[in-house]
């Protein structure tokens, strides 16, 4: 059984605040995903990323072994054309401490899909095999075939595509557990 008002007071203490428990069955998985990543995407090849992840198939039968899972939104205001990178680390390095926390609860299921794709380091590998930081690498849910927009709207949260720039920026981060 998972633990949820200890898992929420950890939220809390991190100042994660803007949150949902969904069922995974609920979490949308598409080819078109996964198409995006091969094409318009400046992050494809990056260590954990396609075409280092799991196929599109093997992505939809991960998310059914888990009974069920944290949306976890970020806000940040920002200018695409100067990505906050430090502010991007600390919540990385958060939501790990946190996947860490709940494992040590009795969740060894526990899994995160990070608020973006895997930039612990300057010097990407781009291969799982030779990754610099094996322990902490992990992928962002678009990486995993997720259809984040129609996920988080799904399930009664606001998401919208940024229009203006500088704008309000919406990360996902979703944490399976079990
Ligand atoms: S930890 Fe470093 S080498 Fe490994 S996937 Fe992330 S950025 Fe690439």
């Amino acid at each position: 059984m998972t633990n949820k008002n200890q898992i929420e007071k950890l939220l809390r203490e991190q100042e994660l605040t803007d949150y949902k428990w969904i069922d995974p069955k609920e979490i949308v998985v598409a080819q078109w995903v996964r198409v995006k990543c091969y094409f318009g995407c400046s992050d494809y090849g990056l260590g954990s990323c396609p075409p280092n992840t799991p196929s599109v198939s093997e992505c939809e039968r991960f998310f059914k072994e888990y009974k069920s899972a944290l949306i976890i939104k970020l806000h940040k205001f920002a200018d695409k054309d100067a990505y906050p990178s430090d502010w991007s680390r600390e919540m990385t390095h958060k939501l790990l401490g946190l996947e860490r926390a709940i494992f040590l609860m009795n969740h060894p299921k526990v899994f995160l899909l990070n608020q973006t794709c895997c930039t612990l380091c300057s010097d990407c590998s781009g291969n799982r095999i030779d990754c610099h930081d094996k322990r902490n690498a992990r992928p962002s849910p678009e990486s995993f075939a997720v259809d984040v927009y129609q996920t988080v709207q799904k399930v009664g949260m606001e998401i919208n595509v940024v229009a203006n720039n500088p704008g309000d920026m919406n990360r996902i981060a979703i944490l399976l557990i079990e």
